[in-house]
């Protein structure tokens, strides 16, 4: 990778944009690419093969994993995701920041590897934009939608591990802060203000799901 260049690692409860953000960071500048991961879950409507995902069965992922074709991989409520090392090696070559849109397990991983990589967990603003984006999916039912909360409750409690937290209150601040870590411009460390913000969203999480999807709660616990 050219000094300049960086890996940047984006994690998140889903529902907080994460995807959206990536993508925007990716569009406005021909600095950043994206990594694009392989999976085993089924394509979305609209998703595309080698833009969004390379979509492979089980046999396929795991035939990249023996051949050391993944830089890490996790299983995800329940399927299979990994980060093609071919993807990271393509970005360095050309002297691309690379951007890694992956959950906390994949972060941990890469940390471990490339220990230069720019870790920045993202929060939703609030419990209730969270939930918006979750139910407004469309694709989700509600023991889908339960799952995401028990995995966001999970995922809240590794903020600390992060060099970055980052709050997505706006679409354009959000993305300028993060063209600020990558820069070396936005100094290390989580706020006390932000890891506060990641308690709220727990203690929120957990009362709506035993207030409404206490139902689902003897499958995920
Ligand atoms: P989705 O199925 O909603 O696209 O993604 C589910 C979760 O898997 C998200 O948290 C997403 O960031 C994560 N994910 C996507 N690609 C990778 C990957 O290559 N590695 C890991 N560890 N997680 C990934």
């Amino acid at each position: 990778m050219s000094p300049r260049a960086c890996a940047v690692v984006l994690a998140a409860p889903s529902g907080t944009g994460k995807t959206t953000l990536a993508h925007r960071l990716v569009g406005q500048s021909a600095d950043y690419v994206f990594s694009v991961s392989a999976t085993t879950r089924s394509p979305r409507t609209g998703e595309v093969d080698g833009v969004d995902y390379y979509f492979v069965d089980r046999t396929g992922f795991e035939t990249m994993i023996e051949a050391g074709d993944l830089v890490e991989w996790a299983e995800v409520h329940g399927r299979l995701y990994g980060t093609p090392r071919a993807e990271l090696e393509r970005a360095a070559s050309r002297g691309h920041h690379v951007v890694l849109d992956i959950d906390v397990q994949g972060a941990r991983q890469i940390k471990q590897r490339m220990p230069d990589a720019k870790l920045i967990f993202l929060l939703p603003p609030d419990v209730d934009t969270l939930m918006g984006r979750l139910t407004g999916r469309g694709t989700e039912d509600a023991a889908a939608v339960a799952r995401r909360l028990y995995s966001a409750l999970e995922e809240l409690q590794v903020v600390e591990e992060f060099d970055y937290v980052v709050v997505n209150d706006d679409l354009d601040r959000c993305l300028e802060t993060i063209r600020g870590i990558v820069s070396g411009k936005v100094e290390t460390g989580a706020s006390g203000a932000a890891l506060q913000s990641a308690r709220a969203l727990r203690r929120e999480i957990g009362r709506i799901l035993d207030e409404d999807y206490s139902e689902y709660t003897n499958a995920n616990r």
